[in-house]
């Protein structure tokens, strides 16, 4: 029986349906909760017994509302399974981790979270006597969670397999596992997408259509991007996950199971690839090794072919689901399956795999190394066959915690304890000071970090503090400030987050650029346009720390930064705009990331839009005041998906029509704003005198995978309005334009002609500096404005959104 906690994360769309379907969930799980008494005994119920067929099988998909079913009838039939809803989702849905331990341990699921807290909180233990007893009862708490990505679908069918194996198993390895370890298993970190992609398959199962992607995207505002947020928490999923991690848990061990492409290696695990984020516990990274090389010791000796290590994925950037947990002491794991088409099987040929690009680290899929002994030679890949590599992986990873049980909870609790210890070489805290004009930003800021367990202090009188280090240059910081001292147990999140990311350079052999697994830098105050000062000493510590009052929730900050109080967890922010224009916001089939994420922003900011398909502009419906193109090519734009594989209803882009209608559409009065990659379909067929001058560089030339750079504003144009002449924009992969009409385009923001890094890492500065980053032309009676950046990259960028609303004020 489950006692289903409702979280204090609030879904930001909390449909109606969505309510219905919670409360669904709740009345169900009580109705059944009540028959499982009569029937105390029932025997452990099969996911075939309850789904009539067995998941992973070709062809067979579970959706959410039976997954959740089974795992709820695995909770009322078995002693050593609890399953606990942890939230909504995004569209509604219930979100559950399921308990899985021996059936003392469920019964004592209270004691052990208690004991894990403490070991991650080293403060909170008194003396040496008292951590070896915490440590003599812990037990090793591991997570798993499944198909983040919905696309990558088996693993959640797989989830039910795996519980009901641990939930039955009586052989002495299983039952070292549930005695030594508690295992929070999720079956989807993202159930609204289990359900998109069950549908979309089922809907097309024995269509041209059979194992393609639905066309939309699998996260109601992310899609991909959805194991993106894990620092930044924008999406209910991840906020839910982060409070039971790093609220609640604390696991030791994360491994979130994901799959790739089809011709590549057929599994691909730790150890990862360069560069290691210097931010990150060396032993740490030794113990991700460790995992992995379990991992593929068990799977050689079941004889599974094509299992690579050290290729491809590295641990430099911080916010996927297995990179977070290296912030906090943990051990996160990520595996990448081949994949098949959704659930039908899929035939890989020798010629596949011979033509499959080479990978860091990895040649050929058909080439033997070191980190690749055994290659797969090709043949029919199915599910099942992801499904049991993944459970092998997923049994090696609990053995692991089981048998070292101890060695692990020690070592995450001196991890936590070594730092609270300062070093010379970081400074003492960070400190956002007092009278910043965002006030709302800095509040949404303070949260996220309140949210991931970083302690914050409010200040209750002056402070003196050098903001470099070995320089006794005090400078005096106001009341009313906050501060986050370094020397708390996840000391290196505090770093990452405030910290400039140095990334390395890196070249291949012939001079080019190394591509990095994910973005360069993220410094969060940055994006977000938050003013902060590293405090390396502070005069009088010991007397000033008497004076700090600990920051216990978001409204004590709130009541601080004299804003109200929010009712719910990340609480929408005011809606910015003076004028009322009526916004249309191109929506794609390809399932554009950039679209959902501009969603997102409107929604946070309560700005009414209407999404406009490729059918209104093939019709001309563009009865809009402006109209945004987020960051989509041109191909995707005006041709969209292929009709070979897609429905007429899915496929075909805008058309020629479209780009004519759009074209009236702005010689009629109308505004046009395009984000960075639809700057470029723009400039084509609008024939604009404007050249994005990174086109065509080399990639020994020029790169920037993702970095904050740094802009110079003209500050005085309507467009600048609420910016600094100094502001840090995300550049990722983005544009730079050279204007060869100044009398037509006026430049309202350029790249700085120097030192335009903030954090991350460019190479070949010198072709960005000066150029123009936003620009604004007169077209017909209308206008456009070209972003030649993300401004509202993946919801974080709070300092370059102001840009977004002034262009859209009337
Ligand atoms: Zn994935």
């Amino acid at each position: 029986m489950s006692n289903s906690l409702k979280s204090k994360a609030q879904s930001p769309k909390s449909t109606i349906s969505g309510r219905w379907s919670v409360i669904r969930f709740f009345v169900l799980f009580c109705l059944t909760a009540y028959c499982s008494l009569l029937s105390a005994y029932a025997q452990t119920p099969s996911p075939k017994s309850i789904l009539g067929f067995q998941p992973t099988d070709d062809k067979t998909i579970a959706d959410w509302s039976q997954i959740t079913n089974y795992f709820q009838k695995l909770d009322q039939a078995s002693d050593k399974v609890k399953v606990r809803q942890i939230g909504v989702t995004t569209l509604g849905k219930p979100m559950i981790v399921a308990f899985i331990s021996s059936a003392d341990n469920i019964k004592n699921l209270d004691k052990h979270r208690q004991i894990n807290q403490k070991l991650a909180n080293p403060n909170s233990v008194k003396n040496a006597a008292e951590l070896e007893n915490l440590i003599k009862q812990g037990k090793t708490i591991v997570s798993i969670s499944c198909s983040i990505h919905s696309t990558e679908i088996v693993a959640s069918q797989m989830s039910m397999n795996l519980a009901y194996e641990l939930a039955t198993a009586n052989d002495e390895n299983t039952k070292e596992i549930l005695n030594n370890t508690i295992l929070l298993l999720i079956p989807s970190s993202n159930p609204d997408g289990i359900q998109i992609v069950a549908d979309w398959y089922r809907k097309t199962l024995g269509t041209k259509s059979e194992g393609s992607s639905p066309p939309e995207l699998y996260h109601h505002y992310a899609g991909h991007d959805n194991n993106r947020d894990w620092f930044m928490l924008n999406l209910p999923e991840t906020q839910n996950i982060t409070k039971l991690y790093w609220q609640e848990w604390f696991p030791q061990i994360v491994y979130d199971v994901h799959q790739m492409g089809q011709t590549g290696a057929r599994f691909v695990i730790p150890p990862f690839f360069d560069p290691p984020n210097p931010r990150i516990s060396p032993l740490i990274l030794r113990e991700v090794g460790l995992v992995g090389y379990k991992m593929a010791a068990d799977l050689q000796a079941e004889n599974i072919a094509g299992v690579a290590t050290n290729t491809t994925f590295d641990t430099w950037w911080h916010g996927g689901f297995r990179s977070a947990p290296y912030f906090h002491n943990s051990i996160g794991i990520l595996s990448e399956a081949a994949s098949a088409d959704l659930m039908s099987p899929v035939t890989i040929t020798q010629e596949k795999l011979k033509a499959a690009r080479p990978s860091r680290g990895l040649n050929s899929p058909i080439e033997t190394a070191t980190n690749h002994p055994d290659i797969w030679n090709g043949g029919i890949w199915r599910p099942a066959d992801i499904a049991q590599i993944e459970m092998i992986a997923s049994r090696g990873l609990l053995e692991m915690a089981a048998k070292f049980r101890p060695r692990y909870l020690r070592n995450f609790y001196e991890l936590g304890k070594a730092n609270l210890e300062p070093k010379k070489d970081e400074p003492q805290a960070f400190i956002v000071p007092a009278g910043q004009p965002a006030a709302e930003t800095i509040s949404r800021f303070l949260e996220i970090l309140l949210w991931q367990g970083v302690e914050i202090h409010q200040m209750t009188r002056e402070l003196e503090v050098t903001r470099e280090n070995n320089k006794a240059d005090f400078h005096e910081i106001p009341l009313g400030s906050f501060l986050v001292f370094v020397n708390q147990a996840q000391k290196n999140n505090v770093l990452s987050l405030f910290e400039k990311q140095v990334y390395p350079q890196r070249l291949n052999a012939n001079g080019e650029a190394e591509v990095p697994y994910d973005v360069a830098g993220w410094t969060l105050p940055l994006q977000m346009g938050i003013d902060y000062t590293a405090a390396w000493q502070i005069k009088d510590l010991a007397q000033f720390k008497n004076s700090l009052k600990k920051v216990e929730n978001i409204n004590q900050a709130r009541s601080v930064l004299n804003l109200n109080p929010n009712k719910t967890a990340f609480g929408k922010m005011p809606n910015p705009l003076k004028t009322n224009p009526k916004i249309g916001l191109y929506k794609p089939f390809t399932s554009s990331m950039d679209e959902g994420w501009t969603r997102l922003v409107f929604d946070n900011f309560q700005i009414p839009f209407s999404s406009v398909s490729d059918a209104d502009f093939r019709a001309g419906k563009l009865n809009f005041d402006a109209i945004i193109l987020s960051a989509d090519n041109e191909n995707t734009i005006v041709k969209g998906l292929s009709a070979e594989r897609y429905p007429a209803e899915f496929a075909g882009g805008i058309g020629e029509q479209g780009v004519e209608n759009l074209k009236k559409f702005v010689e009629s009065g109308g505004k046009l704003i395009c984000f960075d990659d639809s700057c470029e379909f723009l400039i084509k067929r609008f024939n604009l005198p404007v050249k994005n001058v990174l086109n065509g560089l080399k990639r020994s030339e020029f790169y920037n995978p993702g970095s904050i750079v740094r802009l110079k504003v003209d500050a005085k144009n309507p467009l600048a309005k609420n910016l600094t002449e100094e502001t840090a924009a995300y550049f990722i992969n983005s544009s730079a334009f050279e204007i060869s009409d100044k009398s037509k385009v006026k430049s309202i923001a350029k790249y700085a002609d120097k030192d335009a890094l903030l954090s991350g890492w460019i190479l070949g500065e010198k072709y960005l500096n000066g150029k123009t980053a936003l620009a604004e032309t007169a077209y017909g009676k209308g206008k456009i404005v070209l972003f030649a950046f993300r401004p509202q990259h993946r919801g974080q960028t709070y300092a370059t959104f102001p840009f977004i609303f002034n262009a859209l004020e009337k």
